[in-house]
């Protein structure tokens, strides 16, 4: 039985990072047919706890997430996509999980750490924040998902998850399945920086290409982009590490590209060798790289819009998802209860 959950927090669009962190690898689970189950969160109540007074950005960037995940291939009658607050059993299976874990626990927690500087919280570090890998695990384990597609940000997580399993289940019944993160085969792409360099490409840092941008903007995106500070004349040799439009060329370049945009180089390997050797300029290589993503995007981009013209649908389709997600939530928390021994009435 293989059952696999994922999820964004509608904090923005999507954009790159998602795509090749997640999102594509979701698309091709979801054709191979090899899972019983697909469960797509918007994860509005995590995206909540730390945009509690922004309410009105979470609210309209459910239906931004949504449509980005339609207009990359996720299709609604094979996966289901539902809204996080509207399963109300994720909150019950949380709040049995926190006694499971300390606090030290999850202030071990690099990627929670990391956010936690990020956002310049200090001391005030809002508990529903401080204990999303807690709420986390109760959205993996309420659907018993066994493999979860996720950026490398979110090993801490799952490995959180896995350790609430094992106490759970050791502890009152074997119930919960402990699940594994899936990251992306290429390695560059489970942590894709931002057009800045910065470590990752995130809605909150602003640093990214959005699925749905417009052409221009890409173009636009890509001419400013940061690359190598020592390479100030063509001539001069360059360097492709830490240079993120080659990252970005590693994330997205194949051969074929190679032989319809840029046909003097093989591949990518040789493209990089004359950057390095000195007499490649940026301007060619981010010309290629906007031929990639624009070739790329421009599908996304179009049945993006095509489906923004029934919103009406949308918001059906995530009832019909929340409906069918929220009563496989229930059969777990009964069984969870059961567990526990906290079922009196039954
Ligand atoms: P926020 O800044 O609000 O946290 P985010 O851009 O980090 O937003 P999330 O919704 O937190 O996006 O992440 C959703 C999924 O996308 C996770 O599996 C995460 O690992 C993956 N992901 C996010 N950013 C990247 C990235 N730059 N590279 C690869 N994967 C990413
Ligand atoms: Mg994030």
């Amino acid at each position: 039985m293989n059952i696999v959950l994922t999820g964004d927090r509608p904090t923005g669009r999507l954009h790159l990072g998602h795509y090749v962190g997640s999102l594509k690898r979701r698309v091709e689970i979801q054709n191979a047919k090899t899972s019983d189950q697909i469960y797509i969160m918007i994860a509005d109540a995590q995206a909540l706890t730390d945009n509690a007074d922004n309410i009105d950005k979470v609210r309209r960037n459910i239906l931004e997430v949504a449509l980005d995940y339609m207009s990359c291939g996720i299709d609604p009658t094979q996966s289901t996509i539902f809204i996080q607050s509207q399963i109300p059993e994720l909150c019950e299976l949380s709040f049995y999980y926190m006694n499971l874990v300390t606090v030290s626990r999850l202030q071990r927690n690099p990627t929670v750490k990391n956010e936690i500087h990020l956002r310049n919280f200090k001391q005030s570090i809002p508990v529903g924040f401080f204990t999303y890998p807690i709420s986390q695990a109760a959205d993996i384990t309420a659907f018993k998902a066994n493999i979860v597609p996720v950026g490398e940000d979110q090993l801490p997580m799952i490995e959180q998850t896995r350790e609430i399993v094992r106490s759970f289940n050791s502890t009152y019944q074997e119930v919960l399945v402990e699940p594994t993160a899936v990251l992306p085969e290429n390695s560059t792409c489970s942590r894709l920086p931002g057009l800045d360099g910065a470590a990752k490409m995130s809605k909150s840092l602003g640093n990214c290409i959005y699925l749905a941008d417009s052409s221009n903007d890409i173009t636009k995106k890509i001419q400013s982009m940061f690359t190598d500070p020592t390479h100030l004349r063509v001539q001069d040799p360059g360097h492709t590490e830490n240079n993120p439009v080659f990252i970005y060329l590693s994330a997205f370049a194949n051969d074929e590209h190679f032989r319809a945009f840029l046909p003097e180089y093989q591949n990518l390997s040789e493209l990089k060798a004359h950057y390095e050797r000195g007499g490649l300029g940026d301007s060619k290589v981010k010309r290629f790289l906007n031929d990639i993503l624009q070739a790329e995007l421009k599908p996304i981009r179009e049945k993006r819009e095509a489906l923004s013209n029934d919103v009406g649908q949308i918001f059906e389709i995530l009832r019909q998802g929340s409906l069918h997600a929220q009563k496989a939530a229930a059969t777990t928390l009964d069984q969870v209860k059961s567990a526990m021994g906290i079922n009196y009435f039954k």
